[in-house]
């Protein structure tokens, strides 16, 4: 009868919804854990330029392996350490960790770090970045910061000022996941970044899907109307990268060129040693 199917599903609904809540709550309290055991690690993930092969800098990408539950993805954890404010020191650690280790990477690469929009519009955000640059004696060209769009919305006036600042430092903003955010293009003019970075959507279907191919080139001739640089993520096959190429996007990112990895300190030593070697010859 309906009245006790009712009464049924309402009790499979909340027990699912309790277990939801157990599960956040449970990441939550874990989160403070694994910050102060130092569960966390960055892997990074390179960025080619294609016409050359040469890597041009590479992305941090944060990594929590819990001792019992194993691998838990940033998509899983990011959002409740914004919503609980964990994201502050688990941000700053990111970003003073990528710091430090670009000294590892080969000297012409970047590291690019993701900024969670909460932080990016934390107060003393700009000075937290300055205070890291000093601390690890990054140069300001090797640092990027990936910022998405609707992370810059929030507040353009605010937005529009740190971007001005991190420009004055020296340091260049990618706008990630560019196409699946505002669709109001007018703050482009607004705000100065130096990157677009075509989202993985349109990268995965512009081998299928016409107009998948035509948002990239748009895309493209946004990035050479404003001179700005542009990137395409989540490439995974040869002729999707035959494709960009064909639409004017010249450096990638994705698994057909390198999964993200655990920095291997001697691999990179090894690394810069062969091309130091290899600007010797020339
Ligand atoms: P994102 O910044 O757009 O990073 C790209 C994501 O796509 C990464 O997932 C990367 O592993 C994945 N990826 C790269 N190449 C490919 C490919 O060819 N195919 C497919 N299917 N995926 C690819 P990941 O590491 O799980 O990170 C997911 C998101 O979590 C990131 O998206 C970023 O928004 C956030 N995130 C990751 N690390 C950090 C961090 O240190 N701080 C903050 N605030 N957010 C982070
Ligand atoms: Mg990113
Ligand atoms: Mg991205
Ligand atoms: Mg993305």
């Amino acid at each position: 009868n309906a009245r006790a199917s009712g009464v049924g599903n309402w009790s499979v609904f909340h027990s699912d919804m309790g277990q939801v809540a157990d599960y956040r709550q449970w990441i939550e309290s874990e989160l403070h854990i694994a910050f102060d055991r130092g569960d966390f690690d960055l892997h990074y993930q390179p960025q080619l330029d294609l016409p050359s092969g040469r890597i041009v800098g590479y992305e941090a990408l944060i990594r929590w392996r819990h001792p019992e539950r194993g691998m838990i993805a940033p998509m899983e954890f990011i959002p409740i350490a914004e919503e609980t404010g964990m994201i502050g020191p688990i941000g700053e650690w990111v970003l003073r960790k990528a710091c430090s280790d670009a000294r590892h990477l080969p000297e012409d690469c970047f590291v690019a770090v993701n900024i969670s929009p909460v932080q990016f519009m934390t107060k003393d955000f700009v000075g937290i970045v300055r205070d890291t640059m000093a601390s690890t004696g990054i140069r300001p060209s090797r640092l990027e910061l990936e910022v998405t769009e609707t992370a810059m919305m929030q507040d353009r006036d605010r937005a529009a000022t740190i971007l001005r600042q991190l420009a004055e430092m020296g340091i260049s903003v990618a706008v990630d996941d560019f196409g699946t955010g505002y669709s109001n293009l007018s703050y482009l003019i607004d705000f100065s970044f130096g990157k677009l970075k075509i989202d993985r959507s349109f990268v995965s279907r512009i081998d299928t899907d016409a107009s998948s191919g035509a948002v990239v080139s748009t895309i493209v001739g946004l990035s050479r109307a404003l001179g700005v640089s542009i990137i395409a993520e989540g490439v995974e096959t040869e002729n999707q990268a035959t494709l960009l190429r064909a639409a004017g996007c010249e450096v990638v990112q994705g698994f057909l060129y390198g999964r993200p990895a655990p920095l291997k300190i001697e691999f990179a030593e090894a690394l810069t040693a062969r091309e130091q070697r290899v600007a010797n010859l020339n």
